[in-house]
């Protein structure tokens, strides 16, 4: 049985002092037993990934950065590289996020890359993918995932695949509090799963996490966690409240 992970992408929020309050307070509010059987993730801007680094340290909350340049180093002006991450204590980094490919324009072929870079410094990949409203209008939904997949994970080898972590994360539940059904968002978990066993094969796929993205809250973190095939959530906005973020956490402890 997969763990289940919760994680807290906390996007462009929050100063070092803003964040180290959040810390402290969902430090504070979740339970040591909840780790038992949920692994905790947040993701807070660059500039907070240090102190948080420090205010974890013991707790069982895990680190992860919100992006990586795949490139080692050099001359990249403004991009953060995945041996950066890992010497602050990142375990984790988030890649192809909905926003990064609507405003940043980034594509798989990128995306593809910074996955193999994150994985040869051994961070783990949450690779992000999801249709738009209009493509699930059209109905073109599965084919748009499945070509995010194919691109996002060409050319990687088994033991390179076993490190990747999914995020179905539908762009038109982003930040809308229009969360997809459970059934729907099992429906694509076993789409994702489908096409990931026909790339790599079941037993791959069978381990492969599946984490649910789009307006989870404390409210409905419930019904979506105990869906089939649900392993997990990428929180935004309800993870920069600790009360919040601390219940969705309970909610997966809980199922
Ligand atoms: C996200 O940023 O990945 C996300 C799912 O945001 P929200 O929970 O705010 O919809």
């Amino acid at each position: 049985m997969i763990r289940k992970l919760i994680a807290g992408n906390w996007k462009m929020n929050l100063n070092p002092v803003e964040s180290e309050t959040l810390i402290k307070n969902i430090v504070q509010k979740i339970e040591k037993k909840f780790f038992d059987k949920v692994d905790v993730l947040i993701c807070p801007t660059y500039v907070a990934l240090e102190i948080a680094a420090r205010m974890i340290s013991g707790t069982g909350i895990k680190l992860g950065a919100q992006n990586l340049h795949y490139e080692n180093d050099g001359a990249y002006t403004g991009e953060i590289s995945a041996s950066i991450l890992k010497a602050i204590g990142c375990e984790y980094v988030i890649i192809g996020h909905s926003e990064r490919r609507k405003y940043l324009h980034e594509k798989n072929d990128i995306i593809n890359k910074k996955i193999k870079k994150a994985i040869e410094f051994e961070l783990k990949p949450i690779l992000c993918v999801g249709e738009t409203f209009e493509e699930r209008e059209d109905e073109i939904y599965e084919g748009v995932v499945e070509d995010q997949l194919k691109e996002g994970l060409f050319e990687m080898t088994d033991e390179q695949i076993k490190k990747v972590i999914i995020a179905y994360e539908p762009v038109w539940a982003i930040g809308t509090g229009l969360n997809a059904t459970p059934t729907q968002a099992s429906d694509m978990h076993a789409f994702i799963g489908k096409i990931v066993s026909k790339l790599f094969g079941d037993e791959i796929a069978n381990e492969l996490p599946i984490l649910y993205g789009g307006s989870v809250n404390e409210k409905n973190a419930s019904q979506i966690l105990s869906a089939c095939g649900i392993d997990g959530a990428l929180v935004g906005g309800a993870s920069l409240l600790a009360n919040e973020f601390a219940e969705i956490v309970k909610a997966a402890y809980e199922i």
